[in-house]
């Protein structure tokens, strides 16, 4: 045998890589939440699934194979180019549309990818048609439109009605939809969206009016107006967090309409033992024992997304009960007091996000404490958390 095998066998890396600490998804979870939402749409108003920031860190291409043909689906919305390919190349054959600004250098191979590209800049009718005569195949765009989020896309005025001429007289280009983003969907008063869905619903009869063409697809609403705002529903609407079973903001309730958390966050712990009074704990000796404790190590970190801001904060589940953190977590390792706990031992899982027993640990609640939005929170799970998937 040489010292090091060439050939390791990648079973057993994701087996290790799974005792450390693993992200678990419920892929079932995801799609009772989708059939909720699809619910709440109007007789042939359809759902674009967000799965942009891989899928709010769930796996985009699981996600996307577990919702493709589902019964209200129109497709997928991603914020990149890079992921609109890694769909593609994994199989997805549903429309994907792009959010955000793409470079002219992917226009072709989006085009013949059939992504769907936003445009808004001056520059871009022309470097598409470009694109689309070089692709031999026209291009599907969606014309973004700021009413009142400040972001992207053109304003719903004289100069936006220019835009949309010459977009529509640009060869090659096949102007699919147009779409605009509330600012503030996620809050009790609705009045702003409500300005925004007017000055949105105001141009798309104005394009009407002075050019005879319509827009096959409108949309405007994101998960907050998908539950809160059913007039915004229009022809297409867009669900991320709640697809995820996460709140838009703690002003929208997703309890009440039955979604649930789709993600936990699991680990062991690897290590037990007894800190003697005054001893401490960690970097920067931040938790000193006032009496002896009971201590476990977990072997995750904020190198795994697990945020630094939990530090003498927060708490994770040990046979269904809660253990406070104790001082600093490292990037790689953190440790818990399990004094309380009758029965404890090296191996026993770790529940850092999710559900354990009668006890749950949101992200909403980490985030809350760690100073971490819930959306950042699961988006900043990193790659070296492998992701197990379960129905
Ligand atoms: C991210 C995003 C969404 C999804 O928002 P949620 O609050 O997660 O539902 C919808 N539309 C656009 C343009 C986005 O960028």
């Amino acid at each position: 045998m040489p010292p090091f095998p060439g050939n390791i066998d990648m079973e057993v890396i994701l087996q290790t890589e799974t005792d450390r600490g693993y992200v678990e998804v419920d892929l079932g979870a995801i799609t009772r939440n989708f059939r909720i939402c699809a619910d709440k749409m109007q007789h042939g108003q359809k759902l674009l699934a967000v799965i942009k920031a891989n899928g709010y860190g769930h796996g985009a291409v699981p996600v996307a194979r577990r919702l493709e043909g589902e019964p209200g689906l129109f497709g997928f919305a991603v914020a990149t180019a890079q992921e609109a390919y890694a769909l593609r190349g994994a199989g997805i054959t549903s429309p994907i549309l792009i959010l955000g600004y793409v470079a002219p250098e992917h226009y072709e191979r989006l085009i013949r990818s059939r992504v769907r590209i936003p445009v808004f800049r001056a520059d871009q009718p022309e470097q598409i048609a470009q694109a689309a005569a070089r692709a031999g195949e026209p291009a599907l765009v969606h014309l973004a439109v700021d009413t009142g989020m400040g972001r992207i896309g053109v304003r719903p005025d004289e100069e936006g009605m220019a835009y949309v001429r010459r977009l529509l007289q640009t060869k090659g280009i096949l102007a699919e939809g147009m779409f605009t983003h509330f600012a503030r969907a996620d809050e009790t008063d609705q009045s702003y969206s409500q300005l925004q869905l007017g000055r949105f619903t105001a141009f798309r009869d104005r394009i009407r009016e002075e050019t005879g063409f319509s827009f096959r697809y409108c949309h405007a609403s994101n998960s907050a107006a998908i539950l809160e705002l059913p007039e915004a529903h229009l022809d297409l609407a867009r669900i991320g967090i709640t697809l995820y079973g996460l709140e838009p903001s703690g002003e929208v309730d997703v309890v009440g309409p039955g979604l649930t958390p789709a993600l936990s966050v699991k680990s062991s712990i690897v290590f037990l033992k007894t800190l003697k009074q005054g001893e401490s704990v960690s970097y920067g000796s931040l938790y000193t024992a006032p009496e002896d404790r009971r201590v476990a190590t977990i072997p995750l970190g904020y190198a795994d997304g697990i945020p630094r801001g939990l530090s003498c904060k927060g708490s994770v589940l040990i046979r269904g009960q809660r253990c406070p953190i104790l001082g600093r977590v490292c990037m790689d390792q953190f440790m818990v007091d399990v004094t309380h706990l009758s029965e404890v031992s090296e191996g026993d899982e770790v529940v850092l996000l999710g559900r354990q027993g009668d006890e749950e640990i949101r992200a909403e609640e980490i985030g809350a404490i760690s100073g971490r939005f819930n959306y950042e929170l699961v988006c900043l799970l990193t790659e070296r958390l492998h992701r197990v998937y379960r129905e």
